[in-house]
């Protein structure tokens, strides 16, 4: 089968790839109809990660079941499914508790499972014609059946629940103010989250006009931090700063002029919540490389002023959205009719042409907001 295969820092090529198979009683083989580009694929397509060449990427991922092995009770062939990025086995202590992002069966030892991601375990990506899931019983949403909103069903296997997760680690309720720091796809649908869950007002920080646009469009206010310090331009329009404060940017936040260090959006939002507030950190912060020489600061070992977050005795919760506890709640928003996260999608465009768009959404063109593949 054709699938988006790494090659090397900024290039992707679209390859023949073996073909993905049941391979234990509890999988199911998935054909896929939509998947998407996502800001985490950058922090591998820029050559961030150690990821080596030869990944199959995608981990935003939909499609119709093609087949299930002889243990799948709860899935059959037809079914239209959406797959939450995490790979998760729904029997250990952490997804027991809901916590389906650090699943302790799929990759032992790390942070949790997912397709196409590096130090995410060995499941190749659905950017490809086909994907092979593990635990299908319990890593298939259920869809209803057609063509309806596949775009808004697209956005369930990752950023939608990513986006409501932060709001969940910011303890965003109905009335308070929220600043969110990106208004790429994952900051947007945290900011569509905040407002679904009644904030008062929510600031969408960013300097992409399209994507300041689209914030503007949701009903956010749109701050542009190219035209003066962000956290001074929220401060002034709020009571000394918003309740809460989410973090959609993560370590790939813009270097400034003449400096090693990236801006640490952490930091801003420091400055920008009022004391006692609420962090929510979405935005991914990759830990350091074991292999580095210890002198050399770790992508995760950034300078935060924790002297001004005890100050102001802020919280903070932080990591990967555990996409199965909100995807069921929010796929039914989405047939309601009350929510319709389709809204980012900029782009879909055929599986061969993932090289280029890639490339585009990697430099945050003027209309790559989003990009969805179809195989
Ligand atoms: P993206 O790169 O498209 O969006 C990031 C946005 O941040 C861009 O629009 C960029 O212009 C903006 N930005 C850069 N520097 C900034 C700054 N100093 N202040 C404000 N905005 C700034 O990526 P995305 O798809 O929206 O993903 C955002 C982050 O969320 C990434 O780090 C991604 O890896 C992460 N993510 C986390 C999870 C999770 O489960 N926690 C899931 C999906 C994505
Ligand atoms: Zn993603």
């Amino acid at each position: 089968m054709r699938a988006v295969v790494y090659q090397g820092p900024h290039e992707v090529a679209v390859r023949e790839v073996d073909d993905p198979r049941v391979e234990q009683p509890t999988d199911a083989l998935v054909r896929i109809t939509t998947t998407a580009i996502c800001g985490s694929d950058l922090h591998m397509y820029e050559g961030r990660t150690i990821a080596e060449p030869g990944i199959v990427f995608g981990h935003e991922n939909m499609g119709i079941v093609e087949e299930v092995g002889s243990g799948v009770t709860s899935v059959r062939a037809g079914d239209r499914v959406c797959l939450p990025f995490n790979i998760a086995c729904g029997f250990c202590r952490n997804c027991l508790a809901g916590n389906t992002g650090f699943c302790l069966t799929v990759n032992p030892g790390f942070a949790g499972g997912a397709y196409g991601y590096v130090g995410m375990g060995p499941y190749p990506g659905g950017q490809a014609e086909y994907l092979r899931v593990p635990f299908a019983d319990f890593n298939c949403l259920q869809l209803p059946r057609g063509e309806e909103h596949e775009d808004d069903f697209a956005m369930l296997a990752d950023i939608f629940p990513t986006g409501y997760h932060a709001t969940e680690l910011a303890r965003v309720s109905p009335g308070e103010t929220v600043a969110v720091y990106g208004a790429g796809p994952v900051g947007l649908m945290a900011a569509y989250s905040a407002l679904l869950r009644g904030a008062s007002q929510v600031f969408v920080v960013d300097k992409v006009p399209d994507r300041l646009r689209l914030a503007e469009q949701i009903g956010a206010v749109p701050i542009d931090f190219t035209r003066g310090s962000a956290p001074e331009q929220i401060r002034d329009r709020t009571d000394g700063g918003t309740d809460k404060g989410i973090d959609a940017v993560g370590y790939q936040a813009t270097v400034p002029e003449g400096e090693e260090q990236p801006a640490v959006v952490l930091n801003d939002l420091i400055e920008t919540v009022r004391a006692t507030g609420t962090l929510g950190v979405v935005g991914l912060y990759l830990p350091r490389d074991p292999g580095a020489p210890s002198e050399e600061a770790g992508q995760g070992r950034l300078l935060i002023d924790v002297g001004r977050f005890f100050e102001k005795g802020l919280r903070m919760g932080s990591g990967q959205a555990n996409v199965k506890a909100y995807n069921r709640h929010l796929r039914d928003l989405i047939i309601a009719g009350r929510a319709a996260p389709g809204f980012v999608v900029s782009q879909r465009r055929p599986l061969d042409d993932a090289p280029d768009a890639y490339a585009r959404f990697d430099r945050r063109e003027e209309g790559y907001s989003k990009v969805v593949l179809s195989p």
